[in-house]
């Protein structure tokens, strides 16, 4: 068998699943957390069940021989051929999945300064998992390396040139691998082939972004140098206008970190409404008629469908929207708010269909005759394991 180990580190925290490709199956899938906390612990779920085991050392270390333990267990670890590591930030090195060398590691060290929360913990996953797994064949996965594609137009600031040319200074986007897994998936569902397909995806999680996708690649985005700008988010402002840092500043006495704070853990939904970042907690709320979640679900709304017009501009036409993520995989709300925004687009939201499509399922959710609105269940392990086979084969 061929299975690939889908590797996805974080500072405190440890990803993984075990993929198997030909018969598209997780067999296995969990999290190793509280890493530098009093007790670490690893979850993991399989078909045997979920298993919680404590860890009896901090760090990542710890976790990495947690997960092979579990692998021998169950008797998977001869299995796994491939070790895939997502990456949050490829800067402009990386155009798309990439085996992993001295070179490779040290071209993520250099992204360091553009994703100085991420790539450091990426870093450690990969020096674990290859201490591990020495034998196998390691790839990288980068969010960024999707929208690699984007045209200068879409990825240039209007800034000074030596911004960009010195600092790398430019959008780069994020959420790659999702939006490039379910734009193919979508292909399928509308019975086209991926090069004629102009499609708009929207991945709305506790992140959330846009991107305008031409025959399967990236045209334009709405994240940007960071996974700030753009769309309203859990905690996350997306777009502002970039004076508010001086007006913070000079009325409230904020330091550059405590508006760096506010706008990545303090906005978004969870600012506007003052109750929560979890948009079903809020959709509840706003049943029960409370005036804060009412507003944050609607600002969240009419942000998006701005933004799915904008991306009909690099498309020319827009054959399909596509709702992915925890929200736009479940939020029957969200998706027929953001619809009603956009009869000028010619979408006619299909309440049944709308109503039926959650959980994970996939299909249409308007009416036929105008462009379609597809709910798609995003699947970025397996978008991992697949990038994974493909740098290998
Ligand atoms: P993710 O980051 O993709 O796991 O998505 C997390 C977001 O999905 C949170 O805001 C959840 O509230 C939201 N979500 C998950 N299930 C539902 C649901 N049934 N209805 C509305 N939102 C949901």
């Amino acid at each position: 068998m061929h299975d690939t180990l889908v590797i996805n580190c974080g500072s405190s925290s440890l990803k993984f699943a075990l993929i198997r490709l030909s018969s598209q199956e997780t067999l296995l899938s969990g999290l190793a957390e509280k890493l530098f906390e009093a007790e670490p612990v690893l979850t993991v779920k399989s078909a045997a069940g979920k298993q919680v085991v404590k860890l009896s050392e901090q760090g990542h270390a710890e976790a990495m021989r947690g997960i092979l333990g579990v692998l021998q267990e169950q008797d998977l670890l001869s299995q796994v051929s491939s070790v895939g590591h997502r990456v949050v930030h490829g800067g402009e090195f990386f155009k798309s999945a990439t085996r992993i060398d001295a070179a490779v590691v040290q071209a993520i060290r250099d992204c360091i300064p553009l994703a100085p929360l991420h790539n450091p913990a990426n870093l450690l996953g990969i020096e674990e998992a290859m201490k591990a797994f020495p034998d196998l064949p390691h790839v990288a996965i980068f969010d960024t390396a999707f929208h690699q594609t984007m045209p200068e137009q879409a990825y240039r600031y209007a800034l000074p040139d030596n911004l960009y040319q010195e600092h790398g200074v430019r959008r780069y986007g994020f959420h790659g691998t999702s939006h490039q897994y379910v734009t193919q998936q979508a292909a399928k569902l509308l019975g086209k082939p991926l090069e004629d397909t102009c499609l708009v995806s929207a991945h709305l999680g506790n992140g959330c972004s846009i991107t305008a996708v031409k025959g399967g690649q990236s045209v334009d985005t709405s994240m940007g140098m960071t996974p700030l700008e753009g769309l309203v988010m859990g905690t996350r402002s997306g777009d502002l206008d970039p004076n508010i840092h001086l007006f913070l500043s000079q009325t409230l006495g904020w330091t550059l970190e405590q508006v760096t704070n506010v706008l990545n853990k303090k906005s978004g939904l969870l600012g506007i409404s003052g109750l929560s970042n979890d948009c079903r907690e809020l959709e509840e709320a706003k049943n029960q008629g409370h005036a804060g979640a009412t507003l944050a679900l609607e600002v969240f709304c009419y942000r998006l469908a701005k933004y799915v017009a904008a991306m009909a501009v690099p498309l020319g036409r827009v054959d399909a929207l596509i709702f992915t993520g925890g929200i736009g995989e479940n939020s029957r709300f969200v998706r027929e708010k953001t619809l009603s925004h956009l009869g000028i687009l010619g979408f006619h939201l299909d309440p049944e269909k709308n109503a039926g499509m959650v959980g994970g399922q996939s299909g249409p959710i308007t009416r036929e005759g105008g462009p379609v609105a597809l709910v798609v269940g995003t699947n970025e392990e397996r978008m991992i394991a697949l990038q994974t086979r493909e740098v290998l084969s």
